[in-house]
């Protein structure tokens, strides 16, 4: 078995998977997490080659969010679509990234990421209320490579 597939127990997995949905229960926002071993590119980058093979900047108001994890490299990376970027502040994934950087340091990756994905919903609730006609865009299943 790969590091990737050891990362997470298939209980774990759902259980983020049950944490997307409850976040995206108060926002408009689709949030996904991508999980691989390793980047040959930095990692800035490749949260974006990943953001666009997953098609998440194909949402309506471009207010996805990809949790973006490199477990053998240590490394994750929120990166959120420009509908985001243009209404907050450049610091403003800075709480979600607190919430994950402990649990992570601890080396509680379920925990880092659920907690991640709860405040992005919180946080992203103030700009992108949910709304009532709202559409499940993209798949809350994880991803991985
Ligand atoms: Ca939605
Ligand atoms: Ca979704």
């Amino acid at each position: 078995m790969s590091r990737v597939e050891d990362f997470l127990s298939a209980k774990e997995e759902q259980e983020i998977v049950n944490a997307i949905k409850q976040a995206e229960k108060n926002t408009s926002g689709e949030i996904r997490v991508h999980i691989e071993a390793t980047s040959k590119l930095p990692h800035y980058l490749r949260v974006q080659e990943v953001f666009q093979m997953l098609k998440m900047d194909n949402t309506k108001e471009h207010n996805a969010v990809l949790f973006y994890v490199a477990v053998e490299d240590r490394k994750f990376v929120v990166y959120g679509d420009e509908g985001i970027n243009k209404v907050v502040p450049d610091n403003f994934w800075d709480t979600t990234k607190d919430a994950m950087q402990e649990e992570f340091q601890q080396g509680d990756f379920k925990q880092g990421i659920i907690n991640g994905v709860l405040k992005a919903g919180e946080e992203l609730k103030v700009h992108f209320p949910w709304q009532t006609d709202d559409e499940d865009e993209l798949s809350n299943e994880i991803s991985k490579a």
